[in-house]
């Protein structure tokens, strides 16, 4: 049988598709997003590392709904990341989206960016300059990339859209009555860690430098300024605290995870005070470690935190 027009007209289409548009992943189904302070919400997503079943979508987006407009952080993994997350903001105000913020270079925080840019195209991306630094050399392109991997291809379509306003620490911006304070205290979760404080909510948004449940990567990080930065960011005496993974809470989110790092790099240096080689040590570490064995990721990452503590206690002893 000949094929008809409108096959045809398919097969014209299909072959002069921009790429990535054809096979654009599917599209993400929508989470519940949860209140935690006035007009202040979070989706929490699924704890775990990116996989087909979860399609990416893994981290904490939120939005701020102001007298102006929407406030984002961390629109998410990919484009259909950002695509769930302003369908999840429309059912709660009709409002433009009028600023995102992103708290640091891994992708799974920020690859959404494209979906607000595409519905705001005038919309100011807040990145830390290393963030936008690290883009531009290409690491962008590799979440892209590794998300795509991971995911078995459920993120295609996604594209990198970078940060196009570098803030850093001390920077504050009002919008719509509230006050957005940056912080950023050197090397931490990684070397572009931004943790956003609105004082009028008593609220922080704390990036990877504080996870909940979940134990993270801390490959591009470092152990004893990550401890800093959880130290600093509870001085503020905020009331509410949203981990980069896993659930919001009270203080107690970031004294949490900081007390895993402290034991952490206080057992390695024991033991590698009295000669142990990483390997030796890990049982030991892991019974110091007893109370988040229950965490995510707990088992896959432990070896990988002795090793950098390791090396960071022998650099320091240098
Ligand atoms: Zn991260």
């Amino acid at each position: 049988m000949k094929p008809g027009i409108t096959t045809l007209l398919l097969m014209v289409t299909f072959l002069f598709a921009p790429p990535g548009l054809a096979d654009k992943g599917p599209a993400i189904k929508d989470y519940p997003a949860v209140q935690v302070a006035d007009n202040v919400h979070v989706i929490h997503g699924p704890l775990g590392t990116p996989s087909p079943e979860n399609q990416g979508f893994m981290n904490n987006p939120a939005f701020v709904i102001t007298d102006d407009g929407i406030v984002v952080i961390d629109p998410g993994a990919s484009v259909q990341a950002g695509e769930m997350l302003l369908r999840v903001i429309k059912k709660s105000s009709d409002k433009p989206v009028i600023a995102v913020f992103n708290t640091h270079i891994h992708g799974d925080h920020w690859l959404g960016n494209q979906a607000i840019r595409a519905g705001y195209p005038d919309v100011p991306i807040y990145g830390h300059p290393n963030m936008i630094a690290l883009i531009e050399a290409g690491e962008g392109q590799a979440w892209v990339e590794r998300m795509e991997r991971l995911t078995d291809g459920k993120t295609a379509g996604t594209i990198v859209t970078r940060p196009d306003k570098a803030v850093d620490h001390g920077d504050s911006f009002s919008h719509g009555g509230l006050t957005f304070k940056v912080h950023h205290y050197g090397k931490a979760h990684t070397t572009s860690d931004l943790m956003i404080e609105i004082p009028e909510r008593s609220i922080v948004f704390l990036g990877d430098n504080v996870l909940n449940d979940r134990i993270p990567r801390i490959d591009d990080g470092d152990i004893q300024g990550n401890i800093e930065a959880c130290t600093h960011i509870m001085e503020t005496g905020s009331h509410v605290y949203v981990p980069g993974h896993g659930p919001t809470g009270d203080a107690a989110v970031p004294e949490t995870f900081r007390r895993y790092l402290d034991i952490l790099y206080v057992t390695v240096k024991q033991y590698y005070d009295e000669g142990l080689s990483d390997f030796e040590m890990k049982d030991q570490v892991a019974e110091q470690l007893a109370a988040y064995t229950a965490w995510s990721g707990f088992d896959e990452q432990l070896g990988r935190h002795i090793s950098l503590a390791y090396l960071q206690i022998e650099e320091a002893d240098f």
